[in-house]
């Protein structure tokens, strides 16, 4: 089977959108890039750090989908990265009311030893040196790197930044973020920027307008699947981040047309996540409802227009 390396933070949040609000609940980047991976017939493993007020059930939980928890430090005395955000009338846009990195703040990742020749690493949502230092320990090199990342660390690391994304293969970043990494308006300028800053591929996520796959001169586009139901989208763009590294890992296909399939994937799996808040949503989920709206995927983007 092949292995799936993720990075990223597990971590606590207290979201509110115009639906209700959570106290302090699981959440974090890492997690929700593992719960999505899980979809698939792959081994994965997760590095991060929590404090040892993080409860034991959360980490039962990533254990009891398969997942490698060997790689989450746990510090004694330490308080688990906390996020809290909230949510705009259109869902689409959120204000960041509290970071606190806690544990994260000195973090050293250690990558478990059987993981050091992962087939694919997803650099998921942390500090940049954290995503260098897991590149720096591999043993050999992956068949393909994926880095996703947000305004706060554009803020406050850039220039850690810009070194890690030079080494990576794919880089997933939403609308907002492409435009401020790049300094362009146009999302077709800003993906050619990013790809001369070292991706070769840029995946620019636009919520519940679907995300864009750009490739030298070629670009697909996927649309998000109307729904009925959002209640909060955090966690969207990285349970779309580990559909897309999950199904690549499974495949070991790296080709454009591949990468075509991995966003389907990952905007499947995401727009289970926003029908309920935190990670809900994700710990029922079963393969035969996957699979059902896949099938609805497709007929929203099938035509048979002759040209
Ligand atoms: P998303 O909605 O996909 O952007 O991801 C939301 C998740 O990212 C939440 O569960 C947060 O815990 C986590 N998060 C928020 N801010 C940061 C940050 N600066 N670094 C890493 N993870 C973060």
């Amino acid at each position: 089977m092949n292995k799936l390396l993720i990075v990223g933070t597990v971590a606590f949040d207290a979201i509110e959108t115009p639906f209700g609000k959570t106290d302090k609940i699981l959440g974090g980047a890492a997690t929700y890039i593992g719960l999505s991976a899980s979809f698939f017939n792959l081994q994965s493993a997760i590095v991060s750090v929590v404090g040892d007020d993080f409860p034991q059930e959360h980490l039962d939980l990533l254990t009891s989908k398969n997942i490698d928890i060997s790689g989450i430090e746990i510090v004694k005395g330490g308080k688990t990265f906390f996020w809290s955000g909230l949510y705009h009338n259109d869902l689409n846009s959120r204000d960041t009311l509290v970071t606190e990195l806690n544990v994260l703040a000195d973090f050293q990742p250690k990558v478990p030893q059987n993981y050091k020749d992962a087939d694919v690493v997803m650099l998921g949502n942390l500090h940049p040196l954290v995503q260098s230092s897991v590149l720096d320990q591999l043993e050999k090199k992956p068949k393909l790197v994926v880095l996703d990342t947000m305004n706060f660390w554009m803020d406050c690391a850039l220039p850690e930044l810009l070194d890690v994304i030079k080494r990576v293969d794919v880089i997933t970043i939403n609308d907002e973020e492409a435009r401020q990494l790049s300094g362009e308006y146009s999302l077709v300028k800003a993906a050619a920027k990013i790809q001369d800053m070292g991706p070769k591929y840029v995946v620019i996520k636009k919520g519940e307008h679907g995300a864009l796959l750009f490739h030298n001169r070629e670009v697909f586009f996927a649309p998000a699947l109307p729904l009925e139901d959002v209640f909060d989208p955090t966690g969207a763009g990285d349970t779309f981040a580990g559909g897309f590294s999950g199904f690549i890992a499974q495949s070991e296909n790296i080709s454009f047309g591949n990468m075509k399939n991995a966003i389907i994937y990952g905007s499947n799996l995401a727009s289970f996540c926003v029908e309920k808040f935190g990670t809900e949503r994700m710990e029922t989920l079963s393969k035969a409802e996957v699979a059902i709206r896949l099938q609805q995927f497709k007929s929203l983007t099938q035509f048979d227009i002759e040209i």
